[in-house]
C-alpha cells in the first residue's frame, strides 16, 4: 500500500481557528452527567415551518415537471414573488428578471458572492463581530479581509471614517448586516445613505445582509438597505426564508439589487449548483403570500422570550440592551469572566449553552451571545438556574 502525504488546501488553514472545541467537550460532558441542557447557542428556530407552506411542498414535489434540474437563476414566478414582497413590505419596485437571484439559503449567496466580485488581493471589508461566513467567502476567493470593528459605543454600527485611505482604495466589497447577528443593533435607512455615499464614492460594492428583517419588535419594521436612494447602483441586499418563515433545513433565500452583480453571482453558481429545487421555491412562494402574518406571530414569540431573558440577565446584574429585532441577546459578561470562562461556567453549574462573543471575531470579547429558541418555560427556568449557580 502507498501511504500518500495530505494537506488541505492552504485556504482552508487561513480560516479563524474554531473556538467551540472547549464548549462543546464541556456541553458534551455535562450531558453525559444527565444534565438536562438548555441550548441557546444556535441561532436556529425550535418553532416548526407553518402547515400551509409544508402543504405547498407536498404539492408542488408530486409535480414531475420539479423533478428536473432547475433554472440556476430560479424560476421566474419565485422571483416575481420576491418583488411583489418587496414592494409591499419595502415600497421597493424590482424587476424580477434582472434584479432578484434565488439561492440555496442566504448563506450559499454570501459564500459565493467574493468568487462573483473579489480578485486575489483585492480587500474585503467585513464586521467584527460577525456571522463567519463573510471572512470564510471573502479567504475562499483569495481576498484580503479588513475588519471594521462594531462597538457599542457607535451603536455597533462602522465607522467609515476610520478606515485608512490606503485600505479604501484597494476595497472590491463590503458587508454588512442589519438587524445585526450577533450585536442585535438595526440601523436606520440614514445610515444605509451613508454607506451609499461611501460605497460610491470610493467604487466599493455593498452586501448588505437582511436576513432578520422580519423579527422585529413592538411596532418596529427595519428597513432595506435599497430604500436609501442610489443603493441599486453599489450593492446589493440578502435575504433568507431560514429565519422569517422557520426554515432552516429547506435552503433557500434571496439576493437582490444592482443587476449586475446578480448576474455575476449567477454565473458563479450555474457553475457550481444547479440552484434550488423548484419544490422548495413553490413553498417558498407560498411563505412570501403569507409574510406578515408569518412573521407577526414570530415575532410575538420572541418578543416574550425576548423580555424574560433580558430581565433574567438584568435581575442578575448584567449589561444588556434589549434588541428591536433578532432573535439574538448580547450581554456583556460580568466583572472577573472573558467570553470563554463565562460561558464554560454557565454549562458546568447551570446547564446553560450560549456562545462566546469572541467566536464572532475578536472584538466579541467580553460578550456572549443568547439565541431565543427556546420557550419562556425553558427560559425562565435557564435564568432561575442562572441566578443561583452566578451567587
Ligand atoms: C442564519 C444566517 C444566515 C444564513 O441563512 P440561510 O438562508 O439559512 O443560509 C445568513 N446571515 C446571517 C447573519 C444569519 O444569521
Amino acid at each position: 500500500m502507498i501511504t500518500q502525504d495530505f494537506a488541505v488546501a492552504r485556504r482552508l488553514t487561513e480560516l479563524p481557528p474554531y473556538l467551540f472545541v472547549e464548549i462543546d467537550r464541556k456541553k458534551r460532558e455535562a450531558a453525559a452527567r444527565g444534565v438536562d441542557i438548555i441550548n441557546l447557542g444556535i441561532g436556529d428556530p425550535d418553532i416548526p415551518t407553518p402547515a400551509s407552506i409544508i402543504r405547498a411542498l407536498a404539492k408542488a414535489a408530486r409535480e414531475p415537471a420539479n423533478h428536473r434540474y432547475p433554472e440556476s437563476e430560479g424560476l421566474d414566478r419565485f422571483r416575481q414573488a420576491v418583488a411583489d414582497w418587496y414592494q409591499r413590505r419595502f415600497g421597493v419596485v424590482l424587476s424580477a428578471q434582472r434584479e432578484v437571484l434565488t439561492l440555496i439559503g442566504a448563506k450559499e449567496g454570501i459564500g459565493h458572492l467574493p468568487l462573483a466580485v473579489v480578485n486575489p488581493g483585492d480587500v474585503v471589508l467585513i464586521p467584527d463581530p460577525a456571522y463567519p461566513v463573510y471572512r470564510a467567502g471573502t479567504i475562499f476567493a483569495g481576498g484580503e479581509p479588513y475588519v471594521m470593528p462594531l462597538r457599542q459605543e457607535n451603536g455597533f454600527l462602522p465607522d467609515l471614517d476610520a478606515i485608512p485611505a490606503s485600505i479604501r482604495d484597494r476595497t472590491r466589497l463590503m458587508f454588512i448586516n442589519y438587524p445585526n447577528n450577533p450585536t442585535g443593533a438595526v440601523a436606520s435607512v440614514d445610515f444605509y445613505r451613508q454607506v451609499v455615499d461611501f460605497a460610491a464614492r470610493h467604487n466599493i460594492i455593498v452586501a448588505q445582509d437582511n436576513t432578520y428583517s422580519e423579527i422585529c419588535f413592538e411596532g418596529y419594521r427595519p428597513p432595506s438597505f435599497l430604500e436609501a436612494p442610489g443603493a441599486r447602483d453599489v450593492g446589493i441586499e440578502f435575504h433568507s426564508l431560514s429565519k422569517t418563515f422557520n426554515m432552516t433545513g429547506w435552503r433557500i433565500g434571496f439576493a437582490v439589487g444592482r443587476a449586475e452583480v446578480i448576474e455575476a453571482l449567477r454565473q458563479v453558481k450555474s457553475n457550481l449548483d444547479s440552484g434550488a429545487f423548484q419544490a422548495v421555491q413553490e413553498a417558498g412562494i407560498a411563505a412570501l403570500a403569507l409574510a406578515e402574518s408569518i412573521s407577526a406571530r414570530n415575532s410575538r414569540i420572541y418578543q416574550r422570550r425576548r423580555d424574560v431573558l433580558v430581565r433574567g440577565l438584568r435581575k442578575i446584574g448584567l449589561e444588556v440592551e434589549s434588541p428591536r429585532a433578532t432573535f439574538y441577546v448580547w450581554p456583556r459578561v460580568p466583572k472577573g469572566f472573558d467570553s470563554a470562562s463565562f460561558v464554560t461556567t454557565l454549562i458546568e453549574r447551570a446547564g446553560i449553552v450560549c456562545t462566546p462573543g469572541n467566536g464572532f471575531g475578536v472584538e466579541g470579547e467580553g460578550y456572549a451571545r443568547f439565541a431565543l429558541t427556546a420557550d419562556v418555560t425553558r427560559l425562565r427556568e435557564a435564568m432561575a438556574r442562572l441566578a443561583s449557580s452566578l451567587n
